[in-house]
């Protein structure tokens, strides 16, 4: 019989008895939220969305994160609630960029990648607003983030504050939006997790999120899988080099 380890000691904070909706992709940052949320709140569901991204490897990555989350963390696992994945696949009719074609991903003379699906976090946030407010849950967590947005206008802090504004009117109850990365920088959003969840949950990071462009899950690096070259995998390496590098 093989000896199990203690569950990883999570640091207790006072439980706010809210309910929280976390738009959750698969990836680094939204996994960075989801633990971040269970951490603080009394219950928590997920939202992700198919939008006919060019890869579905990080959709796949969805349910095997919250799994993982709840055999690692039992504290958290009795927190974390359904999952909900909506097919907005219509996107797609409104987009032509390098998430949603066979288009290599480059720069625009407006400065956006065009991976930029115009208005897309807007979009995200409304329509999990919607799905929140039937399911009774009153906060929206987002891994938006202005240090390395990559210039997308939908991400700043301001946006979303006006579109908190927004649906907490258009629904007549209070919708508040929560960006815990908003401030952070890559190297950052690991010391958070490694903060909230020890090096369990910065390996369950490495091991189960994605991030990568392209989406390769066949080249093993110390943080994480991908091509290794593609905005995205840079973006995560140099993250997680520099969060080594200070610690
Ligand atoms: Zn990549």
């Amino acid at each position: 019989m093989i000896a199990s380890s203690p569950p990883p000691q999570v640091p207790p904070t006072a439980i706010d008895p809210r309910s929280a909706l976390v738009v959750f992709s698969g990836g680094q940052d939204s996994t960075a939220c989801l633990a971040w949320a269970l951490q603080r709140f009394a219950h928590v569901e997920t939202i992700g969305f198919d939008y006919g991204q060019r890869h579905q490897v990080e959709l796949s990555c969805r349910e095997p994160i919250r799994q993982a989350l709840v055999q690692t963390f039992p504290q958290w696992g009795t927190k974390l609630g359904q999952d909900h994945l909506l097919d907005l696949r219509l996107l797609g009719q409104i987009s032509d960029t390098a998430l949603t074609e066979s288009r290599a991903i480059e720069m625009q003379s407006n400065g956006l990648p065009n991976t930029f699906v115009p208005g897309r976090n807007l979009l995200f946030l409304n329509f999990a607003a919607s799905v929140a407010y039937r399911r009774g849950l009153s906060v929206l967590v987002g891994g938006m983030c202005e240090t390395d947005y990559s210039g997308y206008p939908d991400c700043r802090d301001n946006t979303l504050k006006a579109l908190q504004v927004a649906m907490s009117l258009g629904l007549d109850t209070p919708m508040t939006v929560e960006t815990p990365l908003m401030w952070l920088t890559k190297s950052q959003t690991w010391a958070l997790t490694e903060a909230l969840g020890g090096q369990a949950l910065n390996e369950l990071i490495v091991e189960h999120t994605h991030t990568c462009y392209l989406g390769d899950r066949t080249h093993r690096h110390p943080w994480g899988y991908g091509c290794g070259t593609c905005p995205a995998c840079q973006l995560r390496a140099e993250g997680h080099a520099q969060w080594l590098a200070q610690r």
